[in-house]
Formats: C-alpha cells, sequence, structure tokens
C-alpha cells in the first residue's frame, strides 16, 4: 500500500447504510489497531438455529468474530457479513479430575479464570489479555508466556465442533476429521465457525506468580538470561527497548516465574491461594493527539521503565499484572491516535534470532516510529498448518500509522523472510500476498483442505481476500 494510501485511512466517510438484512445491523468494525475500518453487515445469534438460518439465508461472505482483539482485518468482512460468536458463551461441561472444560465458542479467557481460578484451574496458554474469546484463540492458534513448555492453545485442546458453510457439524480432533482440525487452529476462521471445545485447563497451587525481574544491558546477556529462565520456569516474557540504538541494543527487563506453590506465600495468603484483592482498572479516555508519541517520549518512557524494574530474586507478581499488564488500562488503544496502529509480530528460527533481532531493532531504531510497547518471547515446539510460531525469538513492536509506514513494514517484511522467519496473522493488516506465500509453507495444503470444507468459498475475510489465502 502506498504512503498516501494510508494516509487518507482514517478520513474514510462511513455513510452507515442501513443493512439489507433485517436480521443483521450495518456497522463499521475494526480491529484493535483500529486500522483498517471496514463496513459490514453485524450478527450477534443468541442461539444455534439461528446461526444455522444466517448460514443458510444467503450466500455472501460470511466471517465468525469474538472479542474483535486480533489487531488487523481478521475478524473484518468489508461490504459482506461478520457473525460475533459473543453470545454463545455458555459453559457445559467440567471434569475437575482431568481439568478439562466444554465451553462454546465465545466464552472468553477471563471468564475461564473467574470461574475456575478459585477452584485451583488456569487456562494452559492464555494470550497477553484475558478479554478474548476461545473461538477467536483458538481460530489464531495463540501462544502464551509459556510456549518454550506448552506450544500454542492448539496443543490443549482435545476436539472441536465446526459448523460447515452447509450448515453441518463436524467434530474435529487429531483422530477424528484430522485435516480439518489441523486447518481449522490458526485458520483464521475460514474453514467454519467454531462452536465449542474441549479444553484442558491446568491446575494451579495458588493464583500468584513466584519468579524474578532480570534486567540485561545487552543482547548477549539477553539471549542468556532468556536461556536461563526458560530451562527453570513456565512462563517469561521480556519488554525490550526498541529505540535505543546500537549502544542499548538488547536491553531488556525480563519477567518470568511459576505459579507459586502455596508453602511458599506468606501466611494470610497461604490461607485464600486463590483470592487477590480486586483492582480498579484504569482508562484512556479519548483519542489522544498523534503527536504525544513520538521519539522523545518513546525514549523516556523506555529509560524509566528500565530504570523501575530492578531485578529481584523470587518476587510474587499478581497473576494480573503478571500475564495482562494492559488489561489493567481500557481502551490503552486510544494512545496512538485517530489513525490507529498495527502491531508487527514476526518469529525467527532458532539460530537466525539473534540476527534477525539486531538487524530488525537496529532498523527500526533508525526508522524513530517504534512505540515502547515492545515485547520479546522465546517460542518452543510447535504443530498446525497455519500456525504462527515456530522454534525461535518472536518481536512484537506497535507501530502508529503514519505516512511511509507500510512501506518500511515491507523492508522488515523482507528481513525476515530472508531469515526464514514470518509475520502474525492475528496481528497482521498490511502485510502483501506474495510475503504470505513464502512466509507460510503449508498454504496449498491448507488451502486443499478449506477447499473441500467450503467448496464455494463463504468464509471469506478482509484479511484473506487481502492476502489471498481463499483458494482460488
Ligand atoms: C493486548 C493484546 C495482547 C495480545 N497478546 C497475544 C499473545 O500474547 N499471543 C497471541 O497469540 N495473541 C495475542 N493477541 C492477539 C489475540 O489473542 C488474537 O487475535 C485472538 O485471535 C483474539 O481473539 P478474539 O476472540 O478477540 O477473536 P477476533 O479478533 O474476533 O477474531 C480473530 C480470528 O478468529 C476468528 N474467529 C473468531 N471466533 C471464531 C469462531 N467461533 N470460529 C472460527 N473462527 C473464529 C476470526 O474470524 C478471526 O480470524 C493479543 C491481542 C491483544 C489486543
Amino acid at each position: 500500500m502506498s504512503a498516501a494510501a494510508t494516509s487518507h485511512v482514517s478520513r474514510i466517510p462511513f455513510p452507515h447504510r442501513p443493512s439489507t438484512d433485517p436480521k443483521a445491523r450495518r456497522d463499521v468494525l475494526t480491529g484493535w489497531g483500529r486500522y483498517p475500518l471496514a463496513e459490514c453487515d453485524l450478527y450477534r445469534p443468541e442461539k444455534l438455529a439461528e446461526l444455522q438460518a444466517i448460514i443458510a439465508r444467503n450466500s455472501a461472505s460470511l466471517i465468525p468474530r469474538g472479542a474483535g482483539r486480533a489487531y488487523g482485518d481478521a475478524a473484518l468482512n468489508d461490504q459482506n457479513r461478520v457473525v460475533n460468536l459473543a453470545r454463545l458463551n455458555r459453559m457445559l461441561a467440567f471434569d475437575a479430575g482431568t481439568g478439562v472444560l466444554r465451553a462454546e465458542a465465545g466464552v472468553t479467557i477471563a471468564e475461564i479464570i473467574d470461574v475456575f481460578m478459585p477452584r485451583g484451574f488456569f487456562p494452559p496458554v492464555t494470550p497477553g489479555t484475558r478479554f478474548v474469546t476461545l473461538g477467536g484463540s483458538l481460530a489464531a492458534d495463540v501462544h502464551g508466556k509459556n510456549h518454550h513448555r506448552a506450544s500454542s492453545l492448539a496443543a490443549h485442546v482435545t476436539n472441536l465442533d465446526l459448523m460447515l458453510a452447509s450448515g453441518e457439524i463436524r467434530r474435529c480432533s487429531r483422530e477424528e476429521n484430522a485435516d480439518l482440525f489441523r486447518a481449522t487452529v490458526g485458520g483464521m476462521g475460514l474453514t467454519g465457525i467454531i462452536l465449542e471445545l474441549e479444553l484442558k485447563l491446568k491446575p494451579i497451587p495458588s493464583a500468584w506468580i513466584e519468579g524474578e525481574l532480570i534486567r540485561t544491558a545487552n543482547l548477549d546477556q539477553a539471549f542468556d538470561a532468556f536461556e536461563r529462565a526458560d530451562k527453570q520456569y513456565d512462563y517469561s516474557v521480556a519488554w525490550i527497548d526498541c529505540a535505543g540504538g546500537r549502544s542499548r541494543l538488547g536491553r531488556c527487563a525480563i519477567n518470568a516465574g511459576n505459579f507459586a506453590e502455596r508453602k511458599a506465600l506468606w501466611p494470610r495468603a497461604a490461607q485464600e491461594p486463590y483470592r487477590i484483592a480486586p483492582r480498579f482498572p484504569l482508562a484512556v479516555p479519548f483519542d489522544l493527539p498523534a503527536l504525544a508519541l513520538n521519539s522523545f517520549t518513546v525514549n523516556g518512557f523506555n529509560a524509566f521503565y528500565y530504570a523501575m524494574n530492578r531485578p529481584a530474586l523470587h518476587r510474587f507478581f499478581d497473576w494480573r499484572w503478571f500475564f495482562y499488564p494492559l488489561d489493567s488500562i481500557r481502551n490503552w488503544n486510544r494512545i496512538y491516535g485517530r489513525r490507529g496502529f498495527v502491531q508487527y509480530q514476526c518469529v525467527w528460527p532458532l539460530a537466525e534470532s539473534r540476527a534477525g533481532l539486531i538487524e530488525t531493532l537496529e532498523a527500526i531504531s533508525r526508522s524513530r516510529r517504534g512505540s515502547p510497547l515492545t515485547v520479546l518471547k522465546k517460542f518452543g515446539e510447535q504443530d498446525g498448518l497455519l500456525s504462527f510460531p515456530m522454534p525461535g525469538y518472536t518481536l512484537a513492536v506497535d507501530f502508529p500509522v503514519a505516512d511511509g509506514l507500510f512501506e518500511f513494514l515491507d523492508e522488515l517484511d523482507q528481513m525476515v523472510l530472508k531469515r526464514g522467519g514470518r509475520v502474525y496473522l492475528a496481528k497482521d493488516a498490511r502485510m502483501r500476498p506474495e510475503v504470505l506465500r513464502a512466509m507460510y509453507t503449508n498454504l496449498s495444503r491448507w488451502q486443499s483442505i478449506k477447499a473441500k470444507a467450503d467448496p464455494e468459498n463463504r468464509f471469506s475475510s478482509s484479511l484473506s481476500r487481502r492476502l489471498g489465502i481463499d483458494p482460488e
């Protein structure tokens, strides 16, 4: 996309035409990055029969949507239909002996934590926000801070029920309709609608995380610290300074830890190990002006954050602070201003991670475009056809939408591609189709499974058309 195209984004006039379908509402939707905008017919069914009727009613393309936390256009379907699954959100069965939960796709990770943390269970994998649905999380095959040990969400799902374009419901697992299972996890809603799934929750001894905060001054230290932390801890994640240039390259604050054993807690906490006093969220009440984030404020924030995070051994962390620091600020996506932002998340194979990270951080630092919210994680083993992770390091950086941004991100794509890495679809809003094909080498296999499950290509999204994912 050209700079001119990126610059007029926020000014697209939307007429809010009434929908031609009385059951749908014409709405302007975005992902979490608030870029791009799409005018769609939005359905919010409450019952399975309603959903079946929506699918059967007309042949216009359709894409499922969960909580809308994908950053770009994965859950958008410009001038077409979007079906929000948020109201199909019942928890159906739970076996406390095995930790297996059966739930509808609209149940959120936050709801699972609310119900099951007091009983000593936690989602086996969780992204950096808990305000996502199970369906959306499985469709993106999300990863958490424990990927190096636990892989992605799909590894903990025993089966799922998928509604196909024909309205037929098919149970899929590694044993039954195995191809469809593999194409649906990470398949970004393009094989059908996940109705319900069975997920094995993780037993936890308390709601506290016991771990450490490690500060590193350069990349060698950062990689050493990650290797050590990953051997010792289930969870690890680093904030990394992406604005500092050569002298500060690799300046990180790494948080690592495990759920704390009850006996390690102080007496009051040990008495009620799953109870932590509620906190009241802050909120960003309006869009900040675009100038609020510039190289001075980003540098200032990074220096402040690094200074604040003093290394400490065996600290106890509140689970909300450890897993979901951004969830405590409602609408934080407004800090990037009205034009929105894109999050660029890439991964390099292990052997290329160091060189890839240096090259990319240097380019970002030179560009003066990066934001303070830059995260580094290590991935472990991964299965799946379109799933994003691979063993190696992953970097996620927010970029406010601005003139020339997409050309710059095209350059980053080439750096990632030449090292055998890839970019995450759940965060993407601008990648080019030829880059996607080169990065996702299982795409043609996935397309042949999709073509069998959805021969008329009824499930399609703004993302799938932009990237040419839909089979020809
Ligand atoms: C602050 C923040 C932090 C994040 N951190 C991480 C992270 O650490 N790791 C990570 O992997 N991701 C992360 N993400 C991305 C997020 O987890 C994924 O985009 C996830 O898919 C969002 O789920 P959702 O319910 O909001 O789905 P949506 O955004 O609504 O949809 C996402 C995709 O799922 C499909 N979909 C939704 N529901 C269904 C269904 N029932 N059946 C079939 N397909 C469906 C949609 O078509 C779309 O393609 C983060 C996002 C935010 C905002």
